[in-house]
Formats: C-alpha cells, sequence, structure tokens
C-alpha cells in the first residue's frame, strides 16, 4: 500500500493521477490533497478519497471549503504553511509533485527533506534548482521518478543499461499545434490557436509551452539534471505522432525507445507503482493503425525559446531560474491577451540578455533569482502584477 500526497490534484496530471489511483484502491492511499483555485472539484475530490489532509491557496478558500464539506472533514489549512504540510505528512510515503510552475519548488523540495519518495511532474523545479534539488535526493536517500512522459521514456530506456555506455538522449517533441506555421502566421497566433494542441489535453501553461516550444527547452534542462548528462549529448526531435515519447542512443549505435499511445496515466502508473506495472487505463497501441511515424530536427527560427533554453543551461548558475521566471510572466501575459505569440520569446530573450548569472547556494537563492526574473520581464513587456 502506498500512501500519497497529491500537490496540485485539481489540474490536468492531478486528476490523471486520481484516476490511476481510483482503479487500483488495494494499491493507493490518498493522505493529503493540495489544489489552487477548484474548490468544487476539490471537494468531489475529497469525497472521493478521503484525505486527511487538503491545502488551498488562501485563508478565505479554506473557509469556504470547510463550509461546503459536511460528515467528517479533513484538515483544511492554506498557503506556503499547507503545501509544506502535505508534502511532508508523516503518513504520505510518496509525493506527487503537480503544481504547475515555480510554485512547486518550496513543497517538492520540503517533502525530499522530509524524506519521501517523489513522482515529479513539476519540471520546473529541476529548471530552476536542478543543482540543489538532485543533491538533496542523493543526500536523503530518496527516489526521484520522473512523470513527464519524455522523461519517463528515456528512464525506461535506460533500464538495465549502464550510464557510461550513452551516447545521447533523444527527446521527442510533437511540434505542437504551430508545427508548420510559417513567421509572420506566428506573429498573429491567437490564444485559441496556441492552446489547441494536437496530441495532448494539458494545463494552459503547459499547452503554451508545447506550442513555443519552451516546453522542450525547460524538458532539456529537465533531462540534464536528472540523468546527469551534459545538454550538448541530449538532442531534440519532432515527432508529430507522439508515439516514441522519447529514445536513448548508445555507444554501440543501439537506440532503445519507449512507445505508447499518448496518455499520461502510463507515466503516471509506472512512477507510482516502479519496477511494477499496473494496469494504466492507457489504451493499446496500434501501430498498423498509423499513416506512419515521422521524426524532423526543429526550426528554432520559428521556435526560438528551444535555442533560448540551451543557452539558458550553458550560461548555468541563476540562468534557468531567470529564463523560467520571465517565461511564466510572458506566458502569463500572452493568456491574458496582452501580448503577441512571438513576444514572449522576445521577452525571454531580452530578461536573460539583461542578467548576469551567478551561483545559488540555496532555494531561498533561487526564489531570489525567479522574483528578479518575475520583475525584469514584467518592466520588459510594460506589464503590471
Ligand atoms: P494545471 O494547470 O492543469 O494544474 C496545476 C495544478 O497546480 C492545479 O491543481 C492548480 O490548482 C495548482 N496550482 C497552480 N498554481 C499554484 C500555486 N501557486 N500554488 C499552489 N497550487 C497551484 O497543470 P498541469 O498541466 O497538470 O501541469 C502540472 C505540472 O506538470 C507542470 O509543471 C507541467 O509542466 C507538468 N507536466 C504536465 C503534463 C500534462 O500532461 N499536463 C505533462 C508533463 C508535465
Ligand atoms: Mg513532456
Amino acid at each position: 500500500m502506498k500512501n500519497l500526497t497529491i500537490l496540485g490534484s485539481t489540474g490536468s496530471i492531478g486528476v490523471s493521477t486520481l484516476e490511476v489511483v481510483a482503479a487500483h484502491p488495494d494499491k493507493f492511499r490518498v493522505v493529503a490533497l493540495t489544489a489552487g483555485s477548484n474548490l468544487e472539484l476539490l471537494q468531489q475530490q475529497i469525497e472521493a478519497f478521503k484525505p486527511d489532509l487538503v491545502s488551498v491557496l488562501t485563508a478565505e478558500k479554506a473557509k469556504t471549503l470547510s463550509r461546503s464539506l459536511s460528515g467528517k472533514k479533513p484538515q483544511i489549512m492554506y498557503g506556503v504553511e499547507g503545501l509544506i504540510a502535505a508534502a511532508t505528512a508523516a503518513e504520505s510515503n510518496m509525493v506527487v509533485a503537480a503544481i504547475v510552475g515555480a510554485a512547486g519548488l518550496i513543497p517538492t523540495a520540503a517533502a525530499i527533506m522530509a524524506g519521501k519518495d517523489v513522482a515529479l511532474a513539476n519540471k520546473e523545479t529541476l529548471v530552476t534548482a536542478g543543482h540543489l534539488i538532485m543533491k538533496m535526493v542523493r543526500d536523503k536517500g530518496v527516489r526521484l521518478y520522473p512523470v513527464d512522459s519524455e522523461h519517463c521514456a528515456v528512464f525506461q530506456s535506460m533500464a538495465g543499461h549502464r550510464c557510461e555506455d550513452i551516447a545521447r538522449v533523444i527527446l521527442t517533441a510533437s511540434g505542437g499545434p504551430f508545427l508548420h506555421w510559417g513567421l509572420e502566421q506566428l506573429r498573429n497566433a491567437t490564444v485559441t490557436d496556441a492552446l489547441n494542441h494536437p496530441n495532448w489535453s494539458m494545463g494552459k501553461k503547459i499547452t503554451v509551452d508545447s506550442a513555443t516550444m519552451m516546453n522542450k527547452g525547460l524538458e532539456v534542462i529537465e533531462a540534464r539534471w536528472l540523468f546527469d548528462i551534459p545538454v550538448e549529448r541530449i538532442a531534440v526531435n519532432v515527432h508529430p505522432q507522439s508515439i516514441v515519447h522519447s529514445m536513448v542512443e548508445y555507444i554501440d549505435g543501439s537506440v532503445m525507445a519507449q512507445l505508447g499511445v499518448p496518455d499520461m496515466k502510463g507515466p503516471i502508473a509506472y512512477a507510482l507503482t516502479y519496477p511494477c506495472r499496473v494496469a494504466s487505463g492507457v489504451k493499446a497501441l496500434d501501430l498498423t493503425a498509423l499513416s506512419g511515424l515521422t521524426f524532423l530536427k526543429p526550426d528554432t527560427d520559428r521556435f526560438p525559446a528551444l535555442r533560448l533554453a540551451y543557452e539558458a543551461s550553458n550560461a548555468g548558475e541563476s540562468m534557468p531560474a531567470v529564463m523560467n521566471a520571465a517565461n511564466e510572466i510572458a506566458v502569463e501575459s500572452f493568456l491574458a491577451g496582452k501580448i503577441g505569440f512571438m513576444a514572449i520569446a522576445e521577452a525571454i530573450e531580452k530578461v536573460m540578455n539583461l542578467h548576469t548569472p551567478h551561483a545559488l547556494h540555496s532555494i531561498e537563492e533561487v526564489l531570489e533569482a525567479d522574483r528578479w526574473g518575475r520583475r525584469t520581464a514584467r518592466e520588459v513587456l510594460g506589464v503590471s502584477e
């Protein structure tokens, strides 16, 4: 029996995680749930999974939730304190980190420090603080299981192999909704266009990241930390069908890949039950029903965010945290209709050019770099909080 905390239970990954959990009541118990604003869904989850502890964004939301619950209520907390309490709950032995953005960093770090294994969806944690997080993982002797489908594929493709025999990691990217759009069209892309992802149904922020290909850039940095491989040996192939979830090339020329129907319940189930497998609810893959599997080189002229992520990783130190913060503000501004689609990468590049990277020795210093990146991005974009 695994006792789970799910951080971000009302999001796309959170909901898929609870679908896997619901299918295996003999294997999982939900100890704690945290959510942002969707109290209605959280209430349904509380009724279905009966956690001991829940946390929401604010004191006001905690009050509203408490009033709407009847019968035996869980402990209701809020804010960062609530997130940390959920992440470190004594009974929990695995934390699913599925909050979006750098907001996931503090509770994920707290979970590791409390000795919990982590199923990591929140890639921004490794992008902003990879060196600190991986050290904590080693020091605490906990396991960090990737939920990101590409990293789960790499993890599976590495099983039984020696790390020193790896030549390259090849992450696949769908290319998003704008794969074949020209630069002029991209300048006029609307929020609706960007949210129309061809293969995956996800939260808004990551869907826009997929459209700019910043998502793949974040994933390159995530892979760099998870697998301790320099970014020069992490390649990206655009693979519009999203069937090959990623690959590992070995020094003898062999390439191992993991394939499946694109559905996050697959990687989530694997992270929750490693090294065993359970029925995840993912449909069986019928390769004969596909018209083909294609692979292309990414175009960093139309998708400069991918180039920026490699540059940020090469600059190192505080640069990836600043890049990530600038991206969060630019995506938020795009979603609010304040800036155009191509302005997202332009703003990130300007913020990076204004930043001199410095070493980050603690999570607090990472958060300081994150705040600098957010402030500078708002200035560059001329938007207020
Ligand atoms: P989402 O927007 O659907 O859900 C995010 C969750 O986090 C929600 O429960 C929300 O209430 C909560 N949240 C948001 N801001 C918060 C804050 N400041 N404090 C506390 N809680 C907050 O996002 P998602 O698509 O589920 O993605 C979650 C994470 O998983 C992201 O880091 C994303 O990059 C990663 N990921 C997602 C997918 C996917 O298929 N959705 C795939 C791979 C990786
Ligand atoms: Mg991914």
